[in-house]
């Protein structure tokens, strides 16, 4: 792929090379590359006879479904951009990045056609096209396909809908004409999740995703024939990339399975015989869960990764012992075009001796990493700083946000507000995001240590600590867990707990056992929403 111009001519040299290998299962549906390209050549003319052209935005608002790959197949052959969109978004949310990306039409699921519908109105806008969960399968197993609601009244833009698989087949065997990308257009347009203030526009070059596809599908030692579960949600980065592009441009099939159900995705590594796919730590705690997991569901794994968030060491032990895979962590971002540092496929990452962390990975090639001190200057190899990255998978800038872009990729630079330690063999601990550093009577405390030691508690759920001012200390550190199921343990014992693992200055003073701690729809907690709540 590193020879490509773009991701285009990378799917066709995959589909030219072996157009019957199966490209895409969902339950028991299959389709070959051939008729991955065909499908996707005919909505991409049912596209241009809407109106849309080069450039243009469109809104992907929809779920883990095969519809997916046709539609980036569809837009890309258009030199269209796949604008991502959370389907968890309610009216303001979506309206929000419409406004701001401009988008002219979006692909639905059938069931949001009312909804997504009125929420356009009077904007750019033209033309929505639906999808249902149910096609290109046969199975409707009800876990997956729960009844479908009655459809409801449409306004504004319902004239201008249409079903895609109608579409597909009014235009069998109709192809749009060939036009020449550069790995400078966009290929996506992503935003980032939110986690520190609102979302911003990441502009995805062919050429940053093609170098992504490239190096990451190296270091998670992807090889023709190997089965790619999309487990990570695709309107997010890495799901776009590292489980629906990076498997669309190699010789692998990727397999679909709806909306994020445990036990189905549970059933989909045997069934398949999936030997990759990275998710988030919520999916690997998830899998944990069930009882019925065994060793047996992943008999055919090479390699699994986790990104997006920290993961507790104990997490990948205790995946490792009780079901038989090793979880490879993975550092990406919405501006690096997700996974930039990441643990090669069958090495073992190190824990970080002093703290406790384990290692993000390693950088991946034709990429720089360095760490700066608070003036913006290298620090010592092996000292923690502001971890700077630049190269290829780097994007251009932000949609729409010249400030911002000059705020976080000064000179094409990206200032990542990540806090990590770089050792001499090249592994990089991520210590936490900058701006949630806790300084405890001048004692410098990373959130993210005191939750690694919260989840080694057998009833913790889920841990995020903050700091919350305090009149003697400056700050004091304050941590919010939610339970396992069916488990009891005080705050006392939690307290306690911590006390015995942490130095004096960094155990939580107090802990707050809630129901469910606030997360971004990637399932990233959202500890700067639980600031405050420390005294309510
Ligand atoms: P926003 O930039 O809108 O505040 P965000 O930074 O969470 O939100 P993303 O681009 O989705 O948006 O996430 C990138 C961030 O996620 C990284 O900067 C890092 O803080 C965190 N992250 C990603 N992977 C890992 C990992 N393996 N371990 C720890 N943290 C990670
Ligand atoms: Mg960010």
């Amino acid at each position: 792929p590193l020879t490509f111009d773009s991701l285009v001519q990378a799917w066709h040299a995959r589909t030219d090379a072996n157009p019957q290998q199966v490209a895409l299962r969902y339950f028991d549906g299959a389709m070959t590359a051939a008729e991955v390209d065909r499908a996707s050549d005919a909505l991409a003319v049912a596209l241009w006879e809407t109106g849309t052209v080069r450039g243009d935005r469109v809104g992907l608002y929809l779920q883990n479904v095969p519809h997916y790959a046709l539609a980036l197949l569809a837009l890309w052959k258009l030199g269209a951009v796949p604008l991502l969109l959370n389907p968890m978004y309610k009216h303001t949310e979506l309206r929000a990045l419409i406004d701001d990306s401009g988008a002219v039409g979006i692909i639905c699921a059938d069931t949001d056609v009312a909804e997504t519908s009125n929420t356009v109105a009077n904007g750019t806008v033209r033309w929505l096209i639906s999808t249902c969960a149910r096609d290109f399968q046969t199975e409707n197993d009800p876990r997956a396909f729960p009844e479908k609601p009655a459809k409801q009244e449409t306004d504004a833009v319902a004239s201008a809908v249409a079903d895609m698989v109608t579409l597909i087949r009014l235009h069998d065997g109709q192809a749009p004409d060939p036009i020449t990308l550069t790995r400078s257009d966009l290929a996506l347009l992503s935003y980032t999740s939110g986690t520190t203030g609102p979302p911003k526009g990441a502009m995805n070059t062919h050429g940053n995703v093609l170098e992504v596809a490239t190096t990451f599908g190296a270091w998670a030692g992807l090889a023709p024939n190997d089965v790619v579960l999309a487990v990570a949600p695709l309107f997010h980065i890495t799901g776009a990339v590292i489980n629906c592009a990076i498997s669309l441009i190699t010789d692998t099939t990727l397999v679909f399975t709806g909306r994020f159900h445990p036990e189905i995705v549970l059933e989909a590594f045997p069934r398949h015989g999936v030997t990759y796919t990275i998710g988030s730590i919520t999916v690997f705690n998830a899998l944990l869960e069930l009882p019925h997991a065994g060793t047996g569901h992943f008999a055919s794994v090479k390699t699994l990764y986790s990104g997006g968030a920290p993961i507790p060491p104990v997490t990948v032990e205790r995946f490792r012992d009780r079901l038989g895979a090793y979880i490879h962590n993975a550092y990406g971002m919405t501006e690096t075009t997700s996974g930039v540092i990441a643990v090669p496929s069958g090495t073992v990452a190190p824990v970080h001796e002093p703290s406790g962390t384990l290692s993000i990975g390693r950088l991946l090639p034709q990429m720089t990493a360095r760490t700066l001190d608070a003036a913006g200057s290298p620090t010592l190899p092996g000292e923690q700083g502001e971890l700077e990255l630049s190269g290829p998978q780097v994007i251009p800038g932000y949609w729409n946000n010249a400030a911002a872009t000059a705020e976080t990729m000064p000179g094409g630079s990206l200032r990542t507000g990540d806090v990590a330690i770089i050792d001499d063999l090249g592994w990089v601990y991520l210590v936490d995001r900058l701006k949630d550093q806790i300084n405890v009577s001048g004692f410098k405390v990373w959130p993210r240590e005191v939750e690694d030691a919260l989840y080694a508690h057998p009833c913790v759920h889920e841990a995020a600590v903050i700091g919350e001012a305090d009149a003697y200390r400056g700050e004091t550190v304050v941590a919010f867990v939610s339970l396992k199921a069916g488990t009891h343990a005080t705050e006392t014992d939690l307290v306690t707990f911590a006390k015995d693992r942490l130095a004096a200055y960094k155990y939580p003073r107090s802990i707050h056992i809630i129901d469910d701690l606030p997360k971004t729809e990637t399932g990233k907690i959202r500890r700067a929403e639980l600031r405050g709540k420390g005294h309510s």
